[in-house]
């Protein structure tokens, strides 16, 4: 199998399924338990909440565990809209959001929110100062994501937040870093972000676990209440080895962001050098876009049926957002791919690990796929 949909989901590496295993088994323990099989338990989930704060330059204090990016991105728009929305009223987002933030967004509209949606520029490009326009004193929320899933496209998350925050500094800030935590630097204080989503499982963590970071301060009321774990912002017993698995994982990629950045660049370039000889096959995704996510348009070949046709030869790719199940969500259109180049998009998405091998015979197999398939 060549897997080339790393954006969609990740290998669990061994260390995370190791530690997935210790919790399941010598260290089942419920972390409120006030035994010692529960005091285990609470050190797993503090050792990981520890790692992943490090990782991203804040303390434990303000990393807390969820289900995973959805249901963080769910908390932070609803939780600080909710903790500071009685007087404010205007959320400010990009338009190419993940469905977990605009689905919320839509949500947020119908009880009584305006949602303003920045879009890129003509040239597909985001301009900082559009965003910075389309807020005002009413604004309680800006939002925007740092990689896009589907193009690999760096929004200019730094360069909105810190002018917002010198022009509203009451205006809470959010970004979904899924796509770029662990493997471009991800750091609180760079970004100027209040709240931050991270997912687990694209971190070669397990499926089902996220963390919100909420920054020392920054109020959010909660969306699950109950037992008041993770401090009352996320009641529901902690899943100690998701949490652990998560931790794991991010331990092992921490210290190679910046070499494996330098590797997977390699493998981008190389790639769309060896696209460039495959007739009728054009790149979606920015030059200076995140290097792990690749968006092409074969042309005239529906995506699905492309897709379909790699699958057969064991090759696995996404068309568009892996998450939308094939749905088109909108996104490339708003990054000016439409139409034709919109119907037969694929996303590769690659990880350190992905060789020039894979890479070749992927291209192979679009030549041979441009030549073979019905379109
Ligand atoms: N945001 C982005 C940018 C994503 O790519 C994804 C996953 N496709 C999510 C949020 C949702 O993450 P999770 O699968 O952990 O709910």
């Amino acid at each position: 199998m060549i897997y080339l949909d790393n954006a969609a989901t990740t290998k669990p590496c061994s260390a995370a399924v190791k530690a997935a295993c210790e919790a399941m088994t010598d260290n089942f323990g419920n972390p409120s338990s006030l035994h010692r099989a529960g005091l285990n338990a609470q050190l797993t989930v503090d050792a990981a909440r520890k790692t992943i704060a490090d990782s991203i330059g804040t303390e434990s204090g303000c990393i807390y565990f969820t289900s995973g990016a959805t249901e963080s991105n769910n908390l932070a728009i609803r939780g600080a809209s909710a903790a500071y929305g009685r007087k404010k009223h205007r959320i400010v987002a990009s338009s190419v959001e993940h469905a977990s933030v605009d689905e919320t967004l839509a949500d947020m509209e119908k009880k009584g929110f305006e949602v303003v949606r920045v879009s890129p520029r003509e040239d597909g490009r985001f301009c900082a100062e559009d965003f910075i326009s389309a807020c005002t004193e009413d604004t309680v929320l800006v939002t925007m994501m740092y990689v896009n899933n589907e193009t690999g496209y760096i929004l200019p998350v730094k360069e909105v937040f810190s002018a917002v925050k010198r022009r509203f500094p009451e205006t809470v800030t959010h970004c979904d870093c899924v796509q770029a935590y662990m493997k471009l630097p991800v750091k609180v204080n760079q970004l100027q972000a209040d709240l931050i989503s991270l997912s687990g499982h694209k971190v070669h963590g397990v499926k089902g676990c996220g963390a919100l970071y909420i920054k020392k301060g920054i109020r959010v009321l909660p969306i699950i209440t109950g037992g008041k774990q993770e401090k009352g912002i996320r009641s529901g017993t902690e899943s100690v080895p998701l949490i652990a698995a998560f931790g794991a994982a991010v331990k092992e990629l921490s210290p190679t962001i910046s070499e494996r950045y330098d590797t997977v660049s390699g493998l981008k370039n190389s790639l769309i050098n060896k696209l460039s000889s495959v007739d009728g096959v054009t790149v979606n995704s920015p030059e200076d876009g995140s290097p792990y996510i690749v968006n092409i348009s074969a042309e005239g070949k529906r995506s699905e049926i492309m897709l379909h046709f790699l699958e057969s030869k064991e090759i696995y790719v996404s068309s568009g957002s892996a998450c939308s199940k094939g749905q088109q969500s909108g996104v490339l259109g708003e990054f000016g791919i439409t139409g034709k180049r919109a119907d037969s998009a694929v996303r590769i998405s690659m990880t350190a690990e992905t060789t020039e091998e894979e890479l070749e015979m992927f291209c192979d197999a679009v030549r041979e796929g441009m030549e073979k398939v019905r379109g």
